[in-house]
């Protein structure tokens, strides 16, 4: 019996508030909240025939403190779940701190605009003593662990696939498989094809931001930071086939670094095509993936987000999109003094994915996860307070919540291991 308010009405809000709609005995009512009304008023319609959870909309502009507080002291709910985007983090947790109430979301803080003096100066200063350089990281909202600790309140940070499951799958190693943890390659794969040259399966900016980005990972305690898409490797995935996969910078390396510190090496991979590739480096060349504003007839225009506006709406890449994801872990490490390697992953298809929800895998595999956590959270599994990331609770019913939501694990004992 709960009340949650749900900000953000895209591709993923849009799969996990179908998935609280299927869970109306403990998502009592919900509250649909984002900057453009009609979209939420939208799938409120379309889901209040299906189900019992009471649905109400609201307007609400997230990056003003003030109007999430205001909407929050309205409607009083037990969480928040931010599935808008990481630039509303802040503000969000502020609301939720001025207000009571638990946060979660599905993404790591970063600001929209990167140029900001005071933001950069700090990120400078990270950059260099942190050793990466990727726009995001978990420093702005870890800050806030000790007032949400003294509140009496929990912030779920990142209760995506990646980060998210991924990391629940870290815990799981160590719970059940591991007494210590060697090395995690964490491979990211999309076996789907919408039909398109180019287009993003989720929002474009931030998706473009993350993959054009210098690609960094953990060893041996410290970060080593690599040019963008410099390390390919082929893997052969199940119920996928053969990929060419790069490692990228990825948040949930910086949380599990410190998590699960015995962890000699801490690698990311992403599958791309090369049509994806060609396309994103043409841009990038020619200056499209800026944030930067240029004056174009004398109008302001952010080169990255006029881009957003020319690619398709990863919304409606759902009827068109064919093939399966396999996302997930392999570990090697020590079990009883003997060496052994570990593969846990969860495969996903697109098409099914569109049956039961309408949309691609992509926001499927996030928007399920983001409906577990908040599962955790209101069914008083993950109660500890403060600012915490997924490996840091019992991955047990998390994992099981997923089986049963969506998200099935498959496991191998004898992985092949990315070299
Ligand atoms: P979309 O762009 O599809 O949706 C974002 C939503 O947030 C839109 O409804 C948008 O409203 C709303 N929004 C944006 N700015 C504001 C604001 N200032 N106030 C209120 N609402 C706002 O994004 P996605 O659904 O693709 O992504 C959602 C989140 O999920 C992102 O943070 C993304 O990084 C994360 N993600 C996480 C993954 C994981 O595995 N952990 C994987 C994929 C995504 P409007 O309609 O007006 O634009």
């Amino acid at each position: 019996m709960s009340k949650v308010l749900i900000i953000g009405c895209g591709g993923v809000a849009s799969v996990a508030i179908h998935k609280c709609c299927q869970v109306p005995e403990v998502f009592t009512e919900i509250c649909i909240a984002s900057r453009t009304k009609a979209k939420c008023d939208k799938l409120a319609a379309e889901l209040a025939p299906t189900t019992t959870t009471k649905i109400t909309t609201a307007q609400v502009d997230a990056d003003k403190v003030e109007e999430v507080i205001a909407l929050i002291k309205a409607y009083q709910p037990d969480l928040v779940m931010n599935i808008a985007l990481p630039y509303q983090d802040l503000t969000i947790m502020d609301a939720c701190l001025a207000c009571g109430v638990n946060y979660m979301d599905t993404a790591n803080y970063e600001p929209e605009n990167t140029d900001d003096p005071e933001w950069r100066a700090i990120y400078e200063k990270r950059c260099k003593e942190a050793g990466f350089s990727a726009y995001f990281d978990y420093s702005w909202q870890w800050a806030y662990a000790k007032k949400f600790e003294e509140a009496g309140l929990t912030a779920l940070l990142g209760s995506g696939f990646d980060p998210g499951v991924t990391q629940a799958y870290c815990a799981y190693a160590k719970k059940h498989e591991f007494d210590t943890i060697d090395t995690i390659d964490i491979l990211d794969c999309n076996g789907g094809d919408h039909g398109y040259a180019f287009a993003t399966n989720f929002n474009p900016e931030i998706n473009l931001r993350e993959v054009s980005a210098p690609g960094s990972y953990w060893e041996n305690g410290h970060w080593v930071e690599i040019p963008a898409m410099s390390i390919k490797r082929e893997y052969n995935f199940d119920q996928v086939g053969d990929k060419d996969m790069y490692l990228l910078h990825h948040e949930e390396i910086e949380s599990l670094a410190k998590n699960i510190p015995e962890a000699k090496r801490i690698r990311f991979f992403m599958t791309f095509g090369q049509s994806y590739l060609d396309h994103m480096r043409c841009l990038e060349d020619v200056g499209m993936l800026s944030t930067t504003p240029v004056n174009f007839n004398g109008q302001e225009i952010v080169p990255i987000q006029f881009l957003k506006a020319l690619l398709p709406d990863p919304a409606s890449l759902g009827p068109r999109t064919k093939g399966k994801t396999n996302i997930g872990c392999i570990f090697t490490g020590k079990k009883d003094g003997k060496d052994k390697t570990y593969y846990i992953y969860n495969v996903c298809d697109h098409q099914e994915c569109y049956k039961e929800v309408g949309s691609q895998a992509i926001s499927y595999t996030t928007g399920v996860p983001a409906m577990c956590g908040a599962l955790m959270l209101l069914t008083g599994k993950w109660t500890t307070k403060g600012v915490h990331t997924v490996e840091e609770f019992d991955p047990d019913p998390y994992l099981d919540a997923l089986d049963k939501y969506g998200l099935p694990r498959s496991e191998s004992h004898n992985p092949a291991l990315v070299d």
